[in-house]
This record gives structure tokens, C-alpha cells and sequence, in this order.
């Protein structure tokens, strides 16, 4: 097969810009070094689709958070998935705090950033109860929203294939040989072959352009860990908006913010590491998120925290993200050094990496069956969303929705039994825990990984001992007793 487009990377990025080529003509492949899409920042981050104050005036960054912002409040509309637009306020404590607030602000508002404000403290408090009595001002932007960044994704990704893309899933890049017009990308076992190919290999990316056979790569990439804290659903109103602090030279600082799914966010902190793929979290960096955390809100209940979790930023040598079209590569597209606001920016980065596609020589024409949603029946409904009449309804109709599998998240076997046939089936542990949160909630897991680890094992027929938490040799059961 001669694919039109290989995209390397499957984060919100790379999956972004499938999904927007595959309502085109053309074929496209996406290649992805883990066992699943949406595994790299694209899993670990805020969650905010940002405002697009934040970003100087006139960079991509500023034009693509703000046009992406509008975008993934549509598409998670065409997906059917959440997305709420709770706004967000960076908190002044004090006047030192307002010239960085004025500065926002005019940068949203050069930007284009909608219903932009300044206020006091009467008011912040009336809307935000719970936030420190030293909060003195903040900068409001109400077109600030949350979602899930991995749960759109997933969804893009499985809209993509629904309309012709192929995902080549535990693939990751290690070669590429150029013939004819041709690139032949290879992991060391299998190739695939294509005229044009996106790098959108997040903290690796700068090394996937050297693969491909650039030679003094402007960009380096520094990899930045940032630390969270997820607290229990009963925390979840404690905050009604995100709440940031003013940015520093290292950031955004650490947030507290209401998810999509009903819990709190703290975090995230933010360091260079050696290792970009280290993911781990340590005591110092938890308890500054706590610091962090209690200086928005001093009464944060931190003994509510269920889970820790890191993420990684690829922080580029730039201000600016690096969407360029390689000047030593015909038809190569590097996506580089896109760190935040990367996953609210994404709708907008994919429609840039298109124009450069077209600017490099690909044609780009409507495809006249385009499906949007994200299967061609439709959007599934969890049945946990669904009201307690349809709910009803819904069991009767297939007895695998009265049965509970997860008790924290309320994740019914048939929830799980429809995502081994999705059109990227969920055969992990962790793919199902990420598309419907079998394991997400208090509990982390601990009931029901055994049945859903069960249940992947009873459908797909490969054996309890060959279930993975995420590919690779991730087993959960480490023998096979010997039978009598
Ligand atoms: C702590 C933190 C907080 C953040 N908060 C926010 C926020 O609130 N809002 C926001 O807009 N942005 C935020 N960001 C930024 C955002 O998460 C990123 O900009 C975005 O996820 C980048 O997506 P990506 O697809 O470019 O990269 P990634 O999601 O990292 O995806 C890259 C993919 O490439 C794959 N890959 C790498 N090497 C290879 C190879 N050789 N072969 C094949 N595949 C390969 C990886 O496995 C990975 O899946 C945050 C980031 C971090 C780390």
C-alpha cells in the first residue's frame, strides 16, 4: 500500500490532522511507537482548552489557541464528547499582581480572546467561594473551557479510521530510507510507505526529524515534567472555573480546576528530566503541588487525593511551536516543539499541517461520504450518561448493561463489550480504563481490572495471561498454573 500521508505520532496533534484529512480524498497512515493513541502529553495535562490570552500576540501558539479553542468546543460536539466552558481566572494576590494581569489581558484582547475581564475581589469570591481570602483581583476569560484531552482524541482517532485511515499501533519509528518520491518509514521490521510524512512525535520529535534525515535540526527539545494531584468527585465543586495563578518564566504555575469528569486537578509543577519518557512522580515535587494548591485554595482537602500522575512537556529552544515544512526533505512536515497550549491549539494545528501539506504539493479535495461522527452509526452513549428511563430501557434490551463492572464509574460490561469492536478495539486494560474509566474513579482499579483484564481475555481469546495494561510486556498475570 502507497499511502498519500504517513503521520508519525498519535497525540492530539497527529490524530487531529488524520481526522481532518481523512474528510479528503486522500489515504493516510498513522504510525505510533506505544500501544494505543493518545499515550504521550497528549494523556498527561490540565485539560483546559485555554482562552488564548496567555500566548504573545502575532506567534501560532496565540492564533492557533484561540482558533482551536472554537474548534474543539465543535468537534467535541460532532464526537459527543464533553467539553465544558467553565471560563478560567488568573488570581492577582495583591497590586503587584496587576501589571501581569493588564499584560494578559491585552494580549487576549489583541488576540482576539471574547469576554475578557478584569476583576475584584467582591466579585471572584461571589464566583469562586472557596478561593484564598488574599486573592485580590482576576482575570476572567469565559470562553476558557474543560474536556478530556486523551477522551477526544480517542474519538478523533476512531473518526478517522471510521472514514479510511489505518493506525499502525505499537510501530515506532526507528528508520526511513527516500526513493522516488517515496518515503519508506520503517520500524526495524515493517515499513510503510508514503509521499508525504507529518512528524508529530511530541517529546521525541526533534529525534523523528533526524530519522527522517534532517541534518542540523533547528529545534532542540528539553523535556519539562509537570506533577497533579487528582482529588475524590465529592471535591469536584470546590472550584467552578479553572484557577490559575500569573504565569511565570517556568509557566503557567500549578491550577486548581474542576475535570469533565467531576474531580479536582492540582498540579502541575514543571522541571527538566533527564529522560523524556519519565513519568514518575516523587514526594518534593506532590508537596509543592500542595503548596501550589493551597495557596489558590487554602482549605483544598488534600487527604481527598485518589491518584498522582505526571505528564511531559516538549519545550522547544523557541518561543514559538515550530510548524514548519522541512527545507531538506521534499514533502516533509515537522509539528515540533508543541508544548501548551499544544491539546487546546490542535483542531487549528491540524487545519495549519494541512495548508503546509497543499503548500508542499498534496491536493486536497473533499471526500463526498465523510462521516463525522465518530462511528458510522454514530456516537456511542456510555451508559452512565444515559437517564435513569434509558437506562432501563437499555438494559432490558441487552442484559450485558445490567451488569456493573466498575462500581466507582458505573461502566457496565456492555459499555465494555462495545469497545472491543470499535474501530480501534480496546484490547489493554488501560485502553478500556481511558475510553470509559473502568478504574479511574476511587478505587483506582482495584475491583474491577481482574474482571475487565477477564473480559478482554473471554472475547478476544488469547488467554488471561496474555492481557496487557498497555502492550509491550505490561502482563497482569505473570504464570499460567499448570493444569492438573
Ligand atoms: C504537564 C502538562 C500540562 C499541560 N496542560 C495543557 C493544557 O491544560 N492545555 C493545553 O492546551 N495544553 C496543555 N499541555 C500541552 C499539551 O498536552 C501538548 O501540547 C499536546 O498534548 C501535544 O500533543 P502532541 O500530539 O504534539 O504530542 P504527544 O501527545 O506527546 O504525542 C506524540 C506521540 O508521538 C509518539 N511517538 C514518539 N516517538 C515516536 C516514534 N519514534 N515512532 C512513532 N511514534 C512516536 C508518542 O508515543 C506519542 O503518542 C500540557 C502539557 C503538559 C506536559
Amino acid at each position: 500500500m502507497l499511502y498519500d500521508v504517513l503521520i508519525v505520532g498519535a497525540g492530539c496533534t497527529g490524530v487531529m490532522t488524520a481526522r481532518l484529512l481523512s474528510a479528503k480524498n486522500v489515504r493516510v497512515a498513522v504510525a505510533e511507537a506505544a500501544s494505543d493513541v493518545a499515550t504521550g502529553a497528549t494523556a498527561a495535562n490540565s485539560a483546559i482548552v485555554h482562552a488564548g490570552y496567555d500566548a504573545k500576540p502575532g506567534t501560532l501558539k496565540a492564533k492557533l489557541n484561540v482558533r482551536g479553542n472554537k474548534l474543539m468546543k465543535r468537534l467535541s460536539a460532532q464526537l459527543g464528547v464533553e467539553c465544558k466552558p467553565v471560563g478560567s481566572h488568573v488570581i492577582g494576590f495583591g497590586d503587584a499582581d496587576l501589571p501581569m494581569l493588564e499584560e494578559l489581558y491585552r494580549r487576549g484582547i489583541a488576540n482576539g480572546v471574547e469576554g475578557l475581564e478584569i476583576i475584584g475581589a467582591d466579585r471572584l469570591r461571589a464566583m469562586e467561594p472557596n478561593v484564598s481570602p488574599e486573592a485580590t483581583h482576576s482575570l476572567w476569560a469565559p470562553s476558557a473551557a474543560i474536556t478530556c484531552p486523551y477522551g477526544i482524541t480517542i474519538a478523533a482517532a476512531d473518526n478517522a479510521v471510521t472514514n479510511g485511515v489505518d493506525f499502525y499501533l505499537n510501530f515506532k519509528v526507528s528508520g526511513c530510507a527516500y526513493e522516488d518520491g517515496v518515503y519508506a518509514v520503517t520500524d526495524g521490521k515493517k515499513a510503510i510507505r508514503a509521499k508525504y510524512v507529518v512528524n508529530c512525535a511530541g517529546v521525541h520529535s526533534a529525534e523523528v526529524a533526524s530519522i527522517l534525515g534532517e541534518r542540523d535540526f533547528p529545534i532542540e527539545i528539553t523535556p519539562r515534567r509537570g506533577e497533579y494531584f487528582i482529588l475524590d468527585k465529592v471535591c469536584g465543586n470546590l472550584a467552578n472555573s479553572t484557577l490559575f495563578v500569573c504565569p511565570s518564566d517556568r509557566g503557567k504555575g500549578i491550577l486548581v480546576s474542576p475535570t469533565v469528569d467531576g474531580n479536582l486537578i492540582v498540579g502541575p509543577n514543571a522541571y527538566a528530566i533527564g529522560d523524556a519518557d519519565d513519568r514518575s512522580t516523587t514526594a518534593e515535587g506532590l508537596a509543592e503541588i500542595t503548596a501550589g494548591a493551597r495557596r489558590i485554595m487554602p482549605n483544598v482537602p488534600m487527604n481527598m487525593a485518589i491518584t498522582s500522575f505526571a505528564g511531559v512537556r516538549s519545550t522547544p529552544n523557541q518561543y514559538d511551536f515550530y510548524l514548519k515544512r522541512s527545507e531538506q526533505l521534499p514533502g516533509v512536515i515537522h509539528a515540533v516543539g508543541v508544548e501548551s497550549p499544544g491539546f487546546a491549539s490542535s483542531p487549528a494545528t491540524a487545519e495549519y499541517l494541512a495548508g503546509l501539506l497543499e503548500e508542499a504539493g498534496l491536493v486536497l479535495e473533499d471526500k463526498k461520504d465523510y462521516i463525522p461522527t465518530r462511528r458510522k452509526d454514530g456516537n456511542h452513549v456510555q451508559f452512565n450518561r444515559l437517564s435513569p428511563g434509558e437506562k432501563a430501557e437499555r438494559a432490558k434490551a441487552d442484559p450485558a448493561y445490567g451488569k456493573i463492572v466498575c462500581r466507582c464509574e458505573t461502566v457496565t460490561e456492555g459499555d465494555l463489550l462495545d469497545m472491543l469492536s470499535a474501530p480501534i478495539p480496546a484490547v489493554t486494560v488501560d485502553m478500556m480504563k481511558k475510553r470509559l474509566r473502568a478504574g479511574m474513579g476511587r478505587c483506582q482499579g482495584g475491583f474491577c481490572s481482574p474482571r475487565v483484564a477477564a473480559l478482554i481475555a473471554e472475547k478476544t481469546g488469547c488467554g488471561l495471561d496474555r492481557v496487557t495494561k498497555h502492550g509491550g510486556g505490561s502482563w497482569l498475570v505473570t504464570a499460567r498454573e499448570e493444569e492438573e
